[in-house]
C-alpha cells in the first residue's frame, strides 16, 4: 500500500440497537491513519459499541464502514480491536509468544501456511512492545501494562493499520500510562490510526489530535483544538461535569 496516511475510515449512517434498542444513532465520520482519536462519551454512550462494530464485532441494523475507498463488511486483519481488560478471558493458556502469533494467523488467511516471515514479524512486534524477555510468560502472569502490550504487539504483528482501543488507560499506573501515551505517539508517527474510548477529560488535549463525542448519537467530530470545547462536552455528557475543558 502507498502512503498510510492516505487511508481514511469513512462512516456513514450507522445505526446498531440491541433487542431493537438503538445504542447507536445514524452515526457517520471520517477518520485518517497517522492521527490518534479519542472516544468521549458516558457510560452506556455506545463507545463500546462502535469500537465492536467497526472491527465486525457486532451487528449492525444499517450503515456502512469503507477502509480505504473498499467497504468492511465484518471483520478484517486491518483493524484490531483491543478489549478492556475485564473482557479478557486471562486463563486462556497461551503464552505472549502465542497471543502475538495468533495475530499473524489473522493476516494469514487459511490459504497460506506459517513460515519464517511470520516468525519475523512475530519477533519484531515483540521488540517493538518491549517483549522479548517475557514470551514464554503465560498471560495470565502479566502485569495490565504487559498484558496491553502483549495485546498491542497481537495487533502489530497482524499488520493492523486501524487499532482500536477500549479504555486502554483504566487501571494503568502512572508509569504504564506514560509508557501508553509514548506507544501511541510513536503508533501514529508509524502511520496507524488509533482510536481509544477515555474516561480521563484533563488529558485528552495532552494526548489527542481529534475527538469523538458521542451520546447514542454523534455530538461533534473533528480537531480536539476545534471540536472539545466546554459547551460540547456539557452537550455529550448532559451535565456539567468537567469545568477544566
Ligand atoms: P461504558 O463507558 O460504560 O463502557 P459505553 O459507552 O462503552 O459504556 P456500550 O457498552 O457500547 O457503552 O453500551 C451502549 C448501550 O448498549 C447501553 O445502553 C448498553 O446497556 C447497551 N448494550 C451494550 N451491550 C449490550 C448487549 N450485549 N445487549 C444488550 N444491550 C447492550
Amino acid at each position: 500500500m502507498s502512503n498510510s496516511h492516505d487511508h481514511a475510515l469513512k462512516i456513514s449512517d450507522l445505526t446498531v440497537s440491541y433487542a431493537r434498542v438503538p445504542a447507536l444513532h445514524h452515526i457517520s465520520f471520517e477518520v485518517r491513519c497517522g492521527q490518534c482519536i479519542a472516544l468521549l462519551g458516558p457510560n452506556g454512550a455506545g463507545k463500546t459499541t462502535l469500537l465492536k462494530t467497526l472491527a465486525g464485532l457486532a451487528k449492525r441494523e444499517s450503515g456502512t464502514i469503507h477502509f480505504h475507498g473498499r467497504e468492511v463488511v465484518g471483520a478484517t486483519p486491518d483493524i484490531a480491536y483491543l478489549p478492556q481488560r475485564g473482557q479478557i478471558d486471562w486463563d486462556f493458556p497461551t503464552t505472549v509468544r502465542g497471543l502475538v502469533e495468533m495475530g499473524r494467523y489473522l493476516r494469514l488467511g487459511w490459504y497460506r501456511k506459517y513460515g519464517a516471515s511470520d516468525d519475523l514479524a512475530v519477533n519484531l512486534a515483540m521488540e517493538a512492545m518491549d517483549l522479548n524477555d517475557l514470551q514464554n510468560r503465560q498471560i495470565s502472569a502479566l502485569s495490565g501494562g504487559q498484558q496491553q502490550r502483549a495485546f498491542l504487539a497481537r495487533a502489530l504483528a497482524q499488520e493492523a493499520h486501524v487499532l482500536l482501543l477500549d479504555e486502554p488507560f483504566t487501571g494503568l499506573d502512572k508509569p504504564n500510562q506514560d509508557n501508553l501515551k509514548a506507544t501511541l505517539k510513536r503508533l501514529r508517527g508509524q502511520g496507524k490510526m488509533l482510536m481509544v474510548s477515555h474516561h480521563d477529560l484533563p488529558s485528552v488535549r495532552e494526548i489527542f489530535d481529534q475527538v469523538l463525542l458521542l451520546n447514542g448519537e454523534l455530538i461533534g467530530a473533528g480537531k480536539t483544538s476545534e471540536v472539545f470545547t466546554g459547551e460540547n462536552v456539557q452537550r455529550t455528557y448532559q451535565t456539567h461535569v468537567f469545568s477544566g475543558v
